[in-house]
């Protein structure tokens, strides 16, 4: 049974008019998260070309009729290339349809939306911005994790794990972030996460300090590993967990110990046999 919310309306809202791209961020997840912007397109959208992260329950929202487009990876196949998605977006717009491109998480942070609206903005096609809830806030705060604390930190950092070759980005001086950045939260890291421990460490970050690793963050399979930067490695590999997954390291991680609101998910137990 598909349950259709009900979007309201509000003095100067905008809509998804033809020929139009909207880049909305559908939140890491659980469909609460969306906004009301992003709901609105999504009820009105001719077509939803979206990644492969994007929750199923959010797809069910689009319009009877509306086209699905998944531009994520799918049964082994490689996912379309960035300017093959760019072709489709701009063509369907010039074809006089409403477009919705549904990105996980926010569009702007690690999604190459950027890329996206540049390619929009060279065409002449109109475009809007739908911001989203990034996985390296939104997704900790599920885990109990807040990204700053005013006990802990004044700044955080995000981190992309790996770069357009699969390795660890090269233009990183983790000695700089090791020194300036006492929270680090990492995109796209597990597979480099035992390297970048090591490099943290090498730099002076104490092997006693926490880690988290939270993956399916605000979903119902959500888990979380929560352990030392010293530990990381061997954990990890203990633990299976896999992609898609958001990383803290810092001292913020373990005022979960309070904050962990949705259940208790240590050591990597499935919130659902945890939760009431
Ligand atoms: N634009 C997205 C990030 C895309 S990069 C955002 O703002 O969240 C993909 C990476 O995001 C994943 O490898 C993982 O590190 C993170 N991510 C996205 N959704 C997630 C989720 N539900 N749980 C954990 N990590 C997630």
């Amino acid at each position: 049974m598909t349950v259709r919310p009900h979007t309201p309306e509000w003095p100067g809202r905008a809509r998804l008019r033809r020929g139009e791209v909207w880049l909305v961020g559908a939140g890491p997840g659980d469909p609460g998260l969306m906004t009301l912007h992003g709901l609105a397109a999504i009820e009105e959208a001719d077509v939803v070309v979206h990644d492969a992260l994007v929750d199923a329950r959010i797809l069910g929202w689009t319009r009877p009729g509306a086209a699905l487009e998944d531009m994520g990876k799918r049964g082994g196949r490689c996912s379309p290339k960035q300017p093959a998605i760019t072709r489709r977006l701009i063509a369907h717009a010039r074809a006089g349809r409403r477009v919705v491109r549904l990105k996980g998480g926010d569009p702007f942070v690690f999604g190459r939306g950027g890329e996206e609206a540049e390619a929009l903005a060279s065409a002449g096609i109109p475009f809007r911005i739908v911001p989203g809830v990034t996985a390296g806030i939104g997704g900790l705060a599920y885990a109990g994790i807040p990204a700053t604390h005013r006990d802990v930190n004044q700044a955080v950092t995000f981190v992309t794990g790996h770069d357009q070759s699969g390795r660890l980005p090269a233009a990183l001086d983790w000695e700089a972030l090791a020194k300036g950045s006492p929270v680090i939260v990492l995109y796209m890291a597990v597979r480099t996460l035992p390297a970048i421990a090591e490099a943290l460490m090498a730099a002076g970050r104490a092997g006693s300090e926490p880690v988290a690793v939270v993956m399916n963050a605000t979903r119902p399979d959500q888990r979380v590993l929560e352990t030392t930067l010293s530990r990381v490695a061997a954990d990890l590999a203990q633990s299976r967990l896999k992609a898609p997954s958001v990383i803290c390291i810092g001292e913020v991680v373990s005022h979960r110990r309070l904050l962990d609101w949705a259940g208790g998910m240590e050591g990597a137990t499935p919130l659902a046999d945890a939760a009431v």
